[in-house]
């Protein structure tokens, strides 16, 4: 085959040969535009009348049910908003087990009853609709014959307009009112972190009336010329890249990093931005990734709830977006090897509806308590509930980030950064009614515990922490890229909200028995303190091999087995965190693991299937074809040279039996792994089934690394798949 009869080259010529597609940018400001799309609060007060608005507005902040009637009133503005934009269709907009989010959409378009027709859109299918939603995950709790689930209005998320159609926040619960989705636990968990939090905030500030919980993503992707992507079945049917030998050149000279954006991709940047503004989502950062075509976008934080349904929402923009701009956006968090994977890092905290920020160093004495308080307790809670954090994140795909090879430890420990770790060692050498004073204010003085006033932008960092400390929020880093950052937020809230109960039972107990407030809140938190500092509270290298030793000393939970992971959220202390806050039932827990298991074992099956039919229709027929030509050119040199072709010939033999040998390899691998698949399809028990799959994505490696040494042995002009050299730097 020569050169120009290969055509990956026309493939990699064209996608070279793209330029950046025109973006429409709005003849106003972002602040005149921005929400333009969401029916949010300028709009209730333009389309609903006064006392209609005052009852959504109860409803949203208070939680206030709407009657049947209000609800007619709310559909008939929300419909008369839409229609003036062109809408024509609505969809119940939830998040099912599955990735992404999912939509069905109904027309307007009704009979008048008058042999017309009319656009109807009424509080009934505002507030409720029934999808087959046999299809979804359930892990069991419906069966296929009872389909029924219901999706519910969610008020508290506006609703917001996707071309010609209305989109509906809701949730998503069975017929006998089990959650069947991401956002009903969730929002338990945000009600229950609110319900904790708040009476120990109103020991502080009387006027404190609701604590929020609050999330500022930043979401990782990989941004994929679309022509080279439709030439990868791996990339296409699994998200990744299950073979291709590393780049001569990758990160390692830290150039992308920050640098210049090229100019397709800006593009593509800038057209998300409009979009997303449109929509009310705060679109803030933009930068290049550490990886070669890696990138990065971040929201200013926001409510949980919201901010979550922001980042579903984005993600489907980003992927319909990128095709305008001949792009295919990656979210697998490992869709290379050899270079770094991509995270969702879950920016979290708690804030109270009077604006104190409950992670960041208060104003005098009694507010650095308070956030001393929290801060302790939330640490607390990441070490209660180790192994559930690290369940929170856990996925087929994300395992391939975290604990696999050339990946960080699977490892949840908290990184405190040198100020906040001297400020809690203090605090236990110092008597209780030490208040904690702001550096600075009162000199330098030995008996003081000080905190620095401010110290978001200068707080040392530590990128190899997965919960990491940064001012005035916690950096939950190990969420994947993919995953719906619910998962992660339901979990941790939780747990927050079960040691703040508990906390606080304490320090009432301290009080009655006559300690003074602050007494009391610092004699609580140092038995806290003591059994936190040297177990999760690690400041060092995450990613070094003895942190893995030490961790396991430390009792924090080092299983890197996915389908292990999953078996925390029906621990004890799980079932009992969940039910006690009546997020999940026992039931629910057992059916979601079902769904987790169910889904890594499809994936890994996905995977290996892709992997063998790749091995044996693409790499050993290109590796063949080569050796046909070495064996030909032997053949020849034979008839020119029949004395020495052997020493001639050498390179050739040399290679023939090289190529002979790896194809044996690779047939011989992938025939196991075939029938590993066949015995693992038997298991009736979906964990027992995970963790036969579990073996089975670990033989991948083995496979991929013959095919990957074929590709470095066989021509250039052979090889059938864009190589990591042109899908990375084609942009
Ligand atoms: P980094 O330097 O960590 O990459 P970025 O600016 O990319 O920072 O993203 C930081 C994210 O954290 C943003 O979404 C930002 O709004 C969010 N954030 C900042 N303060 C808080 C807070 N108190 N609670 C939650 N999220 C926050
Ligand atoms: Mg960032």
């Amino acid at each position: 085959m020569s050169i120009m009869n290969n055509p990956r080259f026309d493939v990699v010529q064209d996608a070279f040969k793209k330029r950046a597609a025109t973006v429409e940018i709005p003849a106003m400001k972002t602040s005149d535009y921005f929400g333009e799309l969401v029916f949010n609060r300028e709009k209730m007060r333009k389309y609903l009348d006064a006392k209609t608005y005052k009852d959504l507005v109860n409803c949203i902040d208070n939680g206030e049910s709407l009657d049947r009637s209000t609800a007619d009133k709310v559909a008939a503005g929300i419909k008369t908003w839409a229609m003036e934009h062109g809408v024509t269709h609505i969809t119940h907009w939830f998040q099912p087990l599955t990735e992404g989010t999912a939509e069905k959409h109904d027309s307007f378009l009704d009979y008048d009853g008058k042999g017309g027709m009319i656009e109807t859109f009424d509080g009934t299918s505002l507030v409720q609709q029934e999808p087959d939603a046999s299809s979804f995950p359930s892990g069991g709790i419906r069966a296929t014959f009872e389909a029924r689930g219901y999706t519910a209005w969610d008020p508290t998320s506006p609703v917001f307009i996707q071309d010609d159609t209305l989109c509906i926040p809701t949730v998503f619960v069975s017929y006998t009112g089990e959650a069947l989705d991401y956002k009903t636990p969730l929002k338990k968990a945000l009600k229950a972190v609110n319900d904790a939090a708040l009476p120990i905030c109103k020991m502080f500030d009387p006027n404190v009336k609701k604590v929020y919980s609050y999330l500022g993503w930043e979401q990782e992707y990989f941004l994929v010329d679309e022509d080279l992507y439709a030439a990868r079945p791996d990339l296409m049917l699994t998200g990744r890249t299950l073979m291709g030998h590393a780049s001569s050149k990758n990160q390692q000279l830290e150039d992308h990093y920050f640098g210049a954006i090229p100019s397709r991709v800006a593009a593509f940047m800038r057209d998300i931005e409009i979009a997303g503004y449109k929509l009310g989502i705060p679109l803030k950062t933009r930068h290049n990734e550490v990886a070669p075509n890696q990138f990065e976008l971040a929201p200013i934080y926001g409510e949980t709830n919201l901010s979550n349904d922001q980042n579903q929402i984005i993600m489907n923009v980003m992927n319909s977006i990128a095709r305008k701009h001949g792009f295919v956006v990656l979210f697998h968090e490992k869709p290379f090897e050899g270079i770094n994977g991509s995270g969702k890092h879950n920016n979290w905290s708690l804030g109270t509806d009077t604006g104190t920020l409950l992670l960041a160093p208060g104003k005098d004495a009694m507010g650095n308590l308070q956030f001393v308080t929290f801060f302790v307790n939330v640490l607390a809670a990441v070490q209660k509930h180790n192994s559930l954090m690290k369940a929170s994140i856990a996925s087929a795909t994300n395992a391939h980030r975290l604990g696999a090879n050339e990946a960080p430890p699977a490892i949840v420990s908290a990184f405190l950064g040198k100020t906040m770790t001297d400020v809690l060692h203090k605090l236990l050498s110092v008597p209780s009614d030490t208040p904690i004073e702001i550096a600075g204010k009162k000199g330098q003085s030995v008996g003081l515990v000080e905190i620095p006033e401010i110290f978001v932008d200068n707080t040392d960092r530590n990128r190899t922490s997965p919960f990491a400390f940064t001012g005035n929020r916690f950096e939950f880093r190990a969420v994947g890229s993919s995953a719906n950052c619910a998962g992660a937020m339901t979990a941790l809230n939780a747990a927050v909200a079960e040691q703040l109960i508990a906390f606080k039972a304490e320090v009432d107990k301290a009080m009655a028995a006559g300690k003074e407030m602050n007494v009391a809140f610092m004699d609580c938190l140092k038995p806290i303190i003591k059994s936190i500092i040297d177990v999760v509270c690690f400041d060092g290298n995450g990613y070094s091999e003895e942190w893995k030793a030490e961790a396991a000393k430390r009792g924090l939970d080092t299983e890197t087995n996915v389908a292990k992971m999953f078996k925390a959220y029906t621990s004890p202390d799980a079932v009992k965190l969940f039910t006690t806050l009546g997020i999940y039932s026992e039931k629910e827990l057992e059916a979601r693991n079902e769904v987790k298991w169910e889904t890594y074992s499809k994936k890994v099956q996905i995977e290996a299937r892709v992997m063998g039919r790749m091995a044996i229709n693409h790499i050993i027929p290109a590796a063949l074809d080569y050796q046909t030509r070495l064996l030909q050119n032997i053949d020849l040199c034979k008839q020119a040279f029949p004395a020495d072709y052997q020493t001639l010939a050498l390179t050739q033999i040399e290679l023939v039996k090289e190529l002979s040998g790896l194809m044996k390899d690779i047939q011989y691998k992938v025939d196991a792994m075939v029938k590993a698949r066949a015995k693992a399809n038997e298991i009736p028990c979906e964990y027992e089934k995970a963790l036969a799959y579990h073996d089975i994505a670990e033989s991948l490696f083995a496979i991929r690394k013959s095919i990957d040494q074929l590709e470095e042995l066989c021509d250039n002009s052979t090889w059938p798949l864009p190589k990591y050299r042109e899908i990375l730097f084609i942009n």
